[in-house]
């Protein structure tokens, strides 16, 4: 018999950047746990590969080609996953990118897109996927932080704002939708090997060995280290946890 508490058998979750990184071994996971799942992403190629794999775990999954910059692109991204696949219970807010620059060189355009990529799309997603969680009865928001919600870099000025603001803009949604039954909470991955990070070491020298020796596990992350942390955030298991911001991260974080 399965664990009732960690089944989403039934569940239909949106995953923005599910196309790879993180998004995907958070998908994967939620997917092996009986959810079906919407792939948001720009890249169609991704996608479709993704949701492949997706379909070959035994669940229903579709690909929503989407910016989640474009506030019309989210509403009908979110009328589509509604229409195909019947309901959405759960929203994981994690598409995400960075510029590398010192503040004073960030250009406002720059700025602009770190912010509306990380923070905005959150607050768009949510805002358009809200009234579908709050009819599922039981609504799950997972929002993706970083260790820039609590640490900062001289090279993360725009990414550091936008993943601080998204920790308060969880609490935020945490108090607001309480009383619907969607618990809100963030995920604050530690130093994770992905496309982002692989340009993050490319750019930043002796970043790869700081962060190993920095890290307790001894190791970077996979994307395999979020399936957990995602099923446990989008399943009954969750149901009294709400604002947290929990990280995920081998340690980072409590490394004097
Ligand atoms: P990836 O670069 O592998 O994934 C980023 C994802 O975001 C892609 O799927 C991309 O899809 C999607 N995306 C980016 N911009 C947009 C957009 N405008 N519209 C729709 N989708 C978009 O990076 P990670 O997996 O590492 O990052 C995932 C999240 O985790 C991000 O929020 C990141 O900040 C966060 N994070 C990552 C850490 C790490 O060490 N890797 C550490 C801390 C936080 P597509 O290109 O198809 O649009």
């Amino acid at each position: 018999m399965k664990n009732q508490l960690f089944d989403l058998s039934g569940k239909v979750a949106v995953v923005t950047g599910g196309n790879g990184g993180i998004g995907l071994g958070m998908a994967q996971g939620m997917a092996d746990a009986g959810a079906a799942i919407a792939v948001v992403g720009r890249n169609e190629a991704k996608s479709k590969a993704a949701v492949e794999d997706l379909r070959q775990r035994g669940v229903k999954a579709i690909a929503v080609a989407t910016d989640v910059t474009d506030s019309s692109a989210v509403t009908a991204m979110v009328e589509r996953v509604a229409n195909e696949l019947g309901r959405i219970d759960i929203l994981v807010n994690n598409a995400g990118m960075s510029i590398r620059k010192p503040p004073h060189e960030l250009e406002l355009d720059e700025w602009s897109k770190v912010i509306d990529t990380n923070l905005t799309s959150a607050f768009m997603c949510s805002k358009a996927a809200y009234p579908a969680l709050k009819a599922s009865g039981r609504g799950k928001i997972i929002n993706i932080g970083s260790m820039m919600s609590i640490f900062g870099a001289s090279f993360a000025a725009a990414y550091a704002a936008s993943k601080g603001g998204i920790v308060q803009y969880t609490r935020a949604c945490a108090n607001a939708w309480a009383p619907d039954n969607i618990q809100v909470n963030a995920i604050l991955p530690g130093w994770i090997d992905t496309d982002l990070t692989r340009g993050a070491r490319q750019q930043v020298s002796g970043l790869h060995d700081r962060v190993l020796a920095r890290t307790p596990a001894g190791r970077w992350g996979a994307i395999d280290d979020f399936a957990g942390i995602a099923v446990f955030l989008a399943s009954p298991a969750s149901d009294f946890v709400t604002g947290t911001a929990i990280p995920v991260d081998g340690g980072y974080s409590v490394m004097v």
